[in-house]
């Protein structure tokens, strides 16, 4: 039974905690000491990367600081897609509980290298049902905040 660094969670309940044990195959593209990134195994784009931290913690709303351990690599990783894969862009993506369209609940950022051509959606081409007025929502979000 092995534990990743810092792990909550035993890693053979986690499948990313067996690929940052090395008890799961996976093409790591770049690694420091706090994060492992590597390809997905069903690539959205071209060089689709995860990059992830390897303490256990589930998503960005129980992070408990693990989104500053993967944010040096995240930056060196973007970078190292897009000068290697000749890529015109890219986006980061990531998703926090299944309603969010989680499915591996191991903290995890998309890397997706983005060429014009892709055919790939555009996040600002999507739109949805809004539910309140944005004025509510401003209200909601910053009533009693001492915002500078
Ligand atoms: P989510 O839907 O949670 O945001 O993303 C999970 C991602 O993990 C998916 O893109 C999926 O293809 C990827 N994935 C699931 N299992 C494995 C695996 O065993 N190895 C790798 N490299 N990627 C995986
Ligand atoms: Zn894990």
């Amino acid at each position: 039974m092995t534990r990743c660094l810092g792990c909550r969670t035993v890693s053979q309940d986690c499948i990313f905690c067996s690929i940052v044990a090395g008890d799961l195959p996976a093409s790591v593209v770049a690694a420091d000491d706090t994060a492992v990134a590597f390809l997905d195994i069903n690539p959205l784009t071209t060089g689709h990367t995860l990059v992830i931290p390897r303490r256990h913690v589930s998503d960005v709303l129980s992070a408990d600081g693990a989104t500053a351990d993967v944010s040096a690599l995240l930056e060196s990783t973007a970078a190292l897609l897009v000068e290697r894969l000749d890529a015109d862009g890219l986006n980061v993506f990531q998703a926090s509980g299944a309603p969010a369209g989680q499915t591996v609940f191991h903290l995890h950022f998309h890397l997706l290298p983005r060429w014009a051509d892709d055919g790939l959606l555009n996040v600002h081409s999507i739109r949805t049902q809004v539910r309140e007025d944005p004025a509510t929502t401003y209200a909601r979000l910053t009533s009693g905040l001492d915002l500078p």
